[in-house]
């Protein structure tokens, strides 16, 4: 049996991870239960809270093995701590809650595999999903507007690539306090653990907690749960009530696909490879924006304040460099508000050398007359005078935004060389 649940949480109040934590606890008395998933959805969706995250259960059955009994009492538990542990008096919080058989589950993979996707590329609405929802024999309860069901159906039908998650929670008491932890040892835990752990730290400031009062003390993100389990080790902080791993999309850049620029379309993630055809220049407020081409149209990306350092990268582009932009797609103004950048080739430069044979200086006197020696008075022609590379100050690559930048699902450049399509290999 399949559990999505989504949009129970507030700004100010609870996390839908942790009723998912809750329920795996409540629900392994009895039952045999799959690691619980925490699920990322198309993070352009305008009424999230955070990051657009649901999570999904599954209680695995030998033989459909549940009695209606059983199924009976799942169904009330999980109804009961959604109840509980929902924020309804804020406006923005429309939970909802999925259950699908495994029966029901097994003959609709495929209509699963597109949901996966159009939930992570495109804007759906709830009669969208609850036609589906129909459709594949599932049980649903709307709370308020419904919205919920949307991201509930999308984490039960998630598929690889996969990272982890371990999530620790706090005490209810201190619920809103500001979280005791030693930064050193967030800092010694990712030296230990790099490469298997990512997005700790920006700079060597961590960034493992969130901004909100919510029940989370902090969150690691990686590839192995052994790796996760040695790194909550390594961290001294307050008191610890419970923790969970969570399979995850994030770090996958599970929401981008390639594409051609004619066929975009604002709030979906893409990649696109072009070529530099303006060069970056300055918009108020500290953002860089320059233009690529390809066989198909042009459209300006665009690279925001907050990604600090990579503007650096971005200002160095020139006319003629061919590159990858990884990023999703504004409406308005429409542009590609970047994630990461790849760099394919570097466009030659050259300059022209103005050193004459007697060590004078060539003086350039207008397109007809030519260069002239200061010296010597040599002359020479204006398309005769002869040229140099000059050397371009960055390389050919993958740059990425900040940690701290970084969306939930966008996969940094150091999980490259793992497979994340079978991801407890590195346990
Ligand atoms: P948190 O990360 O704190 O759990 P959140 O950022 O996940 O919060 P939600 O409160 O869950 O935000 O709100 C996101 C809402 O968007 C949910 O109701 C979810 O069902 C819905 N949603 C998810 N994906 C899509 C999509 N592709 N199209 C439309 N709605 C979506």
């Amino acid at each position: 049996m399949y559990i999505g649940i989504d949009d129970t949480d507030s700004l100010e109040n609870y996390c839908t991870t942790y009723i998912g934590t809750i329920l795996m606890e409540e629900l392994q008395k009895n039952y045999v239960l799959d690691i619980p998933k925490l699920i990322r959805m198309n993070p352009m969706v305008k009424y999230k809270t955070r990051g657009n995250g649901g999570i999904s259960l599954h209680i695995v059955e030998k033989n459909n093995e549940l009695s209606d009994s059983d199924i009976n009492i799942i169904k009330k538990t999980v109804v009961k701590t959604v109840e509980k542990f929902s924020d309804f008096k804020c406006d923005n919080t429309n939970p909802g809650i999925v259950f699908l058989s495994e029966e029901s589950y097994s003959k609709n993979e495929k209509k699963l595999e597109n949901y996966y996707k159009s939930v992570l590329y495109d804007i759906l609405s709830v009669d969208y999903t609850e036609k589906l929802l129909n459709e594949i024999n599932a049980e649903f309860i709307k709370y308020k507007n419904g919205y919920g069901i949307i991201g509930a159906l999308g984490a039960i039908s998630s598929k690889p690539p996969f990272t982890y998650e371990l999530l620790t929670y706090r005490e209810e008491s201190v619920w809103g306090t500001k979280r005791e932890i030693d930064d050193f040892s967030v800092v010694n835990m990712n030296e230990k653990t790099f490469p298997y752990t990512f997005n700790n730290l920006d700079g060597k400031k961590p960034i493992i907690t969130p901004h909100t009062p919510c029940p989370v003390l902090y969150g690691i993100r990686g590839i192995s749960k052994t790796v996760l389990n040695n790194a909550k080790n390594i961290i001294k902080s307050e008191r610890i009530l419970k923790s969970q791993i969570f399979v995850t999309n994030q770090g996958t850049d599970a929401h981008l696909r390639f594409m051609k620029i004619k066929d975009m379309y604002p709030d979906t993630g893409v990649i696109s490879y072009g070529q530099v055809v303006q060069k970056p220049i300055e918009i108020t407020g500290g953002h860089v924006l320059f233009k690529i081409k390809d066989d198909t149209g042009e459209i300006n990306c665009i690279s925001y304040e907050p990604t600090k350092e990579f503007r650096n990268i971005i200002r160095k582009l020139d006319i003629g460099d061919l590159v990858g932009v990884y990023g999703t797609v504004r409406k308005n103004p429409f542009e590609i508000n970047i994630e990461k950048l790849k760099i394919v080739s570097l466009k030659k430069q050259y300059d022209k050398n103005k050193k004459c044979e007697c060590g004078g200086t060539l003086k350039s006197k207008g397109l007809k007359s030519g260069y002239k020696c200061n010296l010597c008075s040599r002359k020479i022609d204006y398309d005769k005078i002869s040229t140099f590379e000059i050397k371009r100050d960055i390389f050919e690559g993958f740059y990425e935004v900040i940690p701290s930048a970084r969306r939930h699902l966008s996969k940094p450049v150091q999980l490259y060389d793992f497979d994340l399509q079978v991801i407890d290999k590195y346990d």
